[in-house]
């Protein structure tokens, strides 16, 4: 049976339940499974299996301390009628080039596949652990992960949610959506800061020993829906071969055949998936990672030296806004074939140094993956030139990995991560069109587009604010204390 380890090496093994509840090793380290697991699945099957049974073969395998029964219900839940399309992530075909359409969700973003799962894998690993405390959720967002994360905790007895979103760069729905947030058990507070501030406090709370002793005080399980949980990270795994089974069952590729896979990228938790999917069966050619102009990554992958010292910039495709992407900690760690001592090494140089260098063995094991990344203007060339010649509309996100996208002879999943509707503002600019704000905005969009405001944002601006509150980074600990006291 596989159990997560951490990357650094420093923490103990834990099971999987264990590894959801901490969200983070106490040595500051991801957990990472220790073996990869076996799915009980060929990919010939994969075309007669609906997304739910192909979840519980992948839950299962990365999941094994959870009973199966407990699973397939997590499953039920999560994956039922609050997604609009019955095959929850559909694809949008044009030649060789498919769109993996992640976000028909409650949120409308790529982050509901996992949030939505999360919170039922949460309660089950406390049942799991006799874990009779109570559960908050402490979250740092670029935007899509507060709000989908919100949708899943909202109003789970026993569970607190706080979340703080930067108070420059999230879209206008995002920040609708947030602050009218419903749930009784639910605390936003805008940040004066950036994404990158945001998650580096998340963090360092996380591994404050006063901070414990306040939890244990206060008899609080702390836990995160940031994708450094693997209760994140598993349930995106699934729709890669979703994804693979429709083309399968289209007739595009036969069982086998490889793909390559394009992902628009921020903190790599979308990517990684891709290649944990790699890792357990999943035939893909080449990984692109595609970045905006925080663009980090794009060197990392070409030139081997990950370097956060730069210019944060805010940008039109805002939840890909980070400088220091946390997920690529675990790819570390396989590029690094296992070695602990080596992460821990790159992660003390990028704390203390803002850089580190990737040792040259390590680089022609990530040789699967290219990087590049999309500018602002070419951002909005992409939606309007797509629309323009497939009539099909793309968000932001989406168009700086479509931007990066050249037909070739081999099938490519391109992941479309959230709906034009949520940045219906940049989304009209690019059409050519005023970018009006709040319901508008809505209506503009779908009267220049011919397509209908998906129900999910139907009554979003008819929601009264109910939170508003903006904190400094210096304020985060105080506030979120006096947020989950009893
Ligand atoms: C979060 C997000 C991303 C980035 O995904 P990562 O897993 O953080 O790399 C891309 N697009 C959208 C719309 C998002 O919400």
């Amino acid at each position: 049976m596989i159990s997560y380890i951490s990357t650094r090496g420093n923490s103990p093994a834990v099971s999987s339940a264990q590894a959801i509840l901490k969200g983070l090793a106490d040595d500051g380290g991801l957990y990472v499974p220790d073996a990869w697991p076996t799915l009980d699945l060929t990919l010939a099957d994969l075309k007669s299996l609906s997304y739910q049974e192909i979840a519980v073969k992948v839950f299962t395998a990365f999941l094994p301390d959870f009973a199966e029964e407990d699973l397939h219900e997590a499953i039920r839940k999560a994956y039922g009628s609050q997604w609009q399309n019955e095959q929850i992530v559909p694809l949008a075909d044009f030649g060789h080039l498919h769109y993996l359409e992640l976000f028909h969700g409650p949120t409308m973003a790529f982050k509901d596949v996992a949030l939505q799962a999360l919170p039922q894998l949460v309660k089950l690993a406390a049942k799991k652990e006799g874990l009779d405390k109570e559960i908050a959720i402490l979250t740092a967002t670029s935007g899509d992960t507060g709000t989908a994360a919100m949708a899943g905790f909202a109003d789970v007895p026993k569970t607190k949610i706080a979340v703080l979103y930067p108070k420059k760069g999230i879209s206008d729905i995002q920040r609708q959506q947030m602050q009218s947030e419903p749930g009784k058990n639910t605390y936003v507070y805008g940040l004066e800061g950036n994404f990158d501030q945001a998650q580096r406090a998340v963090k360092e709370l996380l591994s404050d020993a006063d901070f414990h002793d306040f939890l244990e005080k206060e008899q609080i399980q702390l836990s995160s829906a940031n994708s450094i949980n693997i209760g994140r990270l598993i349930p995106q795994i699934v729709y890669y071969f979703a994804g693979y089974g429709q083309l399968i069952a289209k007739g595009d590729i036969a069982p086998g055949e490889a793909i390559d896979i394009v992902v628009p990228t921020g903190n790599f938790g979308n990517m990684l998936a891709a290649y944990y999917a790699s890792q357990v069966g999943l035939p893909v050619h080449h990984f692109t990672v595609a970045s905006n102009e925080n663009n980090v990554l794009t060197d990392f992958f070409n030139q081997g030296v990950y370097d956060r010292r730069r210019d944060f910039k805010v940008t039109n495709a805002p939840a890909m806004d980070i400088l220091v992407s946390s997920n690529l900690e675990r790819l570390l760690y396989f590029a690094t074939n296992r070695n602990s001592d080596v992460v821990r090494q790159l992660m003390t140089d990028l704390q203390e140094k803002g850089q580190y260098h990737l040792p040259a063995e390590s680089r022609t094991a990530l040789q699967d993956f290219s990087a590049g990344w999309t500018s602002q203007e070419t951002v909005l060339q992409t939606i309007q030139e797509t629309y323009g010649k497939d009539h099909y509309l793309i968000d932001p996100h989406t168009a700086v990995a479509k931007a990066l996208y050249s037909e070739g002879s081999r099938h490519t999943l391109l992941a479309s991560t959230a709906s034009p509707y949520k940045f219906a503002q940049t989304v009209l600019t690019a059409l050519g069109k005023e970018a009006v704000a709040g319901q508008a905005g809505l209506v503009a969009l779908s009267e220049a587009t011919k397509t209908t405001i998906p129900v999910q944002m139907a009554n979003l601006y008819e929601r009264p604010i109910r939170h508003r509150q903006v904190i400094t980074t210096d304020q985060i600990k105080a506030t979120i204390q006096a947020a989950f006291k009893h």
